[in-house]
């Protein structure tokens, strides 16, 4: 059984970890550095980017998820601080809010790739990714735009995976986590 941890300082961390038990995962929510010790990923939710980048530097926890080699999820803020122009650990640039304030907030359905059942996303005040490295893969677009992505051992999610009662981002994510697990043993 994997042990996830989920980054527990401000946002939708309770939802991630109801979906990750659901999904037989342990998890940990964190909120010191020394609780990535030992983790076999770590999801970091939505809220308010710049609160979470705030407390995480205020708790110490900046540098220890620079640290941290396994893989990990990002989703809305979670996505904001993995990019280029934060934690710089996923090659992305995002505009905060990018869709705009008259549609700021919309759900709509995606076509996740391998799959042919659409997939809801729950888009809120949500990123706009506005370059993306050469390694980057497109996993789930919105009008043409990528909104589920892979850099390696990260997954970024520009909207909430964790608010609907559908668990295929996350049992992707675990799969992933499994898959890393193999080439790091
Ligand atoms: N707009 C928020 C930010 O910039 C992200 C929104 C979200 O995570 N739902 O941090």
């Amino acid at each position: 059984m994997e042990t996830i941890g989920v980054l527990a300082v401000q946002g939708n961390f309770r939802e991630h970890a109801a979906m990750l038990r659901r999904l037989g995962a342990r998890v940990v929510e964190v909120r010191k550095p020394e609780q990535l010790d030992g983790l076999d990923g770590l999801v970091i939710p939505g809220g308010e980017s710049t609160a979470i980048m705030r407390l995480i530097r205020l708790y110490g926890l900046e540098e220890a998820i620079e640290r941290f080699t396994a893989p990990i999820f990002g989703t809305c803020a979670g996505m904001i601080l993995l990019d280029r122009n934060h934690l710089g650990l996923v090659d992305l640039a995002v505009e905060r809010n990018g869709y705009g304030r008259q549609v700021a907030s919309f759900e709509a359905d995606l076509r996740l790739e391998g799959d042919e059942e659409p997939l809801r996303g729950v888009f809120i005040r949500a990123p706009r990714v506005v370059d993306e490295g050469p390694e980057v893969q497109t996993l789930a677009s919105y009008e043409g735009e990528p909104v589920l992505l892979r850099d390696g051992r990260f997954l970024v999610a520009s909207f909430h995976p964790e608010l609907t009662d559908d668990t295929r981002v996350h049992e992707r994510f675990l799969e992933l986590v499994r898959q890393e697990a193999n080439v790091r043993a």
